[in-house]
């Protein structure tokens, strides 16, 4: 193993490859249409901390999937919960079904599954894991926050934010990775916040606030 700089916690370690975004949530067929997945240099502490995490993202993307990826995703998340009888019942007892009508004017059910809190912190930590890694790839440094990352939707945004918001989108340059199944940009605000904007799977997309991070 090489030495050099852990992206996660700035340390000066053995190096292992830690792949962003998690390779949970590629099942076999996909991960193996794909050459190389994207690793990043990781400690070994800071790649072996998060099992459930990644577990419980992998449900969470193979529920919200796109129509191309969405029976493969369906099929891996199936055999996870079918190994994980607590997850699942979590997930179960956190469904509902809806009766909605579709474009057709047909009445449809529709599945709506809500996140507990504790899910949800899983959620953002495998989120924010990534940002931190295409953090330090795209400004060479770690990305060292108290804390003040948090999800964030642009309606959230005050009306003069939300202009400048959706002028920096519109100019900003995404980063490709895993055959086009992830997509990255950040988004740096005039206040020195800077939006993190990951999208998995063409449809499954996070915006994360990064506040305070001292930019020079
Ligand atoms: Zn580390």
């Amino acid at each position: 193993m090489a030495k050099g700089i852990c992206v996660f916690c700035g340390k000066q370690a053995e190096l292992t490859d830690d792949h962003i975004p998690p390779k949970s949530i590629y099942p076999k067929k996909i991960r193996s249409s794909l050459k190389k997945m994207n690793t990043e240099n990781s400690c070994f502490e800071c790649n072996n901390g998060s099992k459930i995490e990644d577990e419980l993202f992998k449900v969470f993307v193979g529920t919200v999937g796109m129509p191309m990826w969405r029976d493969l995703l369906k099929e891996s998340k199936e055999s996870t919960l079918e190994n994980n009888l607590k997850l699942a019942k979590e997930i179960a007892d956190n469904t509902k079904i809806h009766n909605e009508i579709n474009e057709a004017g047909k009445s449809i059910e529709i599945r709506r599954t809500t996140l507990t809190d504790s899910q949800r912190n899983m959620v953002f930590e495998v989120v924010n894991k990534c940002a931190m890694a295409f953090y330090y790839k795209t400004y060479g440094r770690i990305m060292k926050l108290e804390r003040t990352a948090s999800f964030v939707h642009p309606s959230g945004f005050y009306q003069h934010q939300l202009i400048e918001f959706e002028h920096e989108v519109s100019n900003a340059s995404w980063v490709s990775l895993n055959a086009n199944t992830c997509n990255y940009t950040f988004v740096p605000l005039k206040n020195s916040d800077i939006v993190f904007i990951i999208n998995l799977y063409g449809n499954i997309e996070f915006y994360l606030l990064l506040r305070n991070l001292n930019f020079p």
